[in-house]
């Protein structure tokens, strides 16, 4: 199984012609509300492509935060290993979006997000060790996550670390990471390195690899992904082409695909190659959760 340690919020989206000047007030056009989160998306993405999926989280459940759980479980997402807190609010971003040239702000409040701590992933102890992978993003603290990916190696799960958003990474954590995987600006950004061309970005893979991972991945949206590893050297897989309408989430659906390959046996590329074609097919759908693919929809040779 997977079990996916992160987080987990509501989007509030605004649609609006342009963004509002400060004390400013505009009508208007759309607003939609969505589950997010860069843990639940993973958690998600895996569930559609067939994986058993665990989540292990802080959930607030006021206002939101009830339905947000919910919303994961009717996606076949275990929610058991979720800690709770009545007390609490759940994560929340709150985001315009500029209809005309489709510029964004956004303010996130990361609620009971902030709160999950080393002593409710110990909670979550057992399904950590009976998971066959554990993945986990950098929108909880990293004491938790550090303390998951210590009891998934103590037990021989492959860990897996999306350093996003780009966050400078605890020694102790890195150490426990065996896939470190993240975009060309993160891995830029974490190796302290430029990473504007492929060579640049295999530079600072191989500077990353240094670090201690055995796999480093770097995502490069549509120009595929170059993964790297210290026996196999780097290798650049291109990505499908599709006609893009929503990029958003394109990392966490990717994500998710490399996890449930990775969960069922696949050697790296091809299940590097999953991630891909699902994350090439939701980014040729609007929405972020509701774009990700079944894995029926992928082709045969990506069938379980
Ligand atoms: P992030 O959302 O974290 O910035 P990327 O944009 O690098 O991540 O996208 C993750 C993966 O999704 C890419 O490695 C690629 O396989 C796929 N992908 C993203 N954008 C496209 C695209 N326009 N066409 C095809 N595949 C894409």
């Amino acid at each position: 199984s997977v079990v996916v340690v992160g987080s987990i919020n509501m989007d509030m989206v605004s649609h609006s012609p342009r963004l509002p000047a400060p004390g400013e007030t505009l009508v208007g056009e759309a607003f939609v509300m969505a589950p997010g989160g860069k843990g639940a998306n993973q958690a998600v993405a895996a569930a559609r492509l067939g994986a058993e999926v665990a989540f292990v989280s802080r959930v607030g459940t006021r206002q939101h935060g009830a339905e947000l759980l919910a919303a994961l479980g009717a996606e076949g997402v275990h929610t058991a290993a979720v800690a709770t807190d009545a007390t609490a609010l759940p994560g929340i971003a709150v985001i315009m979006v500029a209809s005309q040239g489709g510029e964004n702000s956004i303010v996130y409040v990361p609620g009971s997000n902030a709160q999950l701590s080393a002593a409710d992933v110990e909670q979550a102890k057992a399904v950590l060790q009976a998971a066959r992978v554990v993945v986990a993003q950098l929108e909880v603290p990293q004491p938790a996550i550090a303390h998951a990916f210590a009891l998934a190696r103590a037990a021989g799960v492959t860990t897996i670390l999306n350093a996003a958003p780009a966050l400078p990474v605890n020694a102790e954590l890195l150490a426990q990471t065996q896939w470190l995987v993240l975009n060309e600006t993160e891995a830029g950004q974490m190796a302290g390195m430029p990473s504007a061309s492929l060579e640049q970005v295999r530079a600072a893979a191989e500077a990353l690899l240094a670090r201690g991972p055995g796999q480093v991945v770097v995502t490069l949206g549509a120009q595929g992904v170059l993964l790297c590893s210290a026996q196999q050297g780097a290798q650049h897989l291109p990505a499908q082409r599709v006609t893009a309408v929503d990029t958003v989430g394109a990392g966490d659906t990717f994500v998710g695909g490399l996890a449930t390959g990775l969960a069922e046996g696949w050697a790296p590329a091809d299940a590097v190659r999953l991630g891909q074609a699902a994350a090439a097919l939701a980014v040729s759908r609007a929405g972020v959760q509701t774009a990700m693919p079944r894995r029926a929809e992928l082709a045969a040779e990506l069938q379980p």
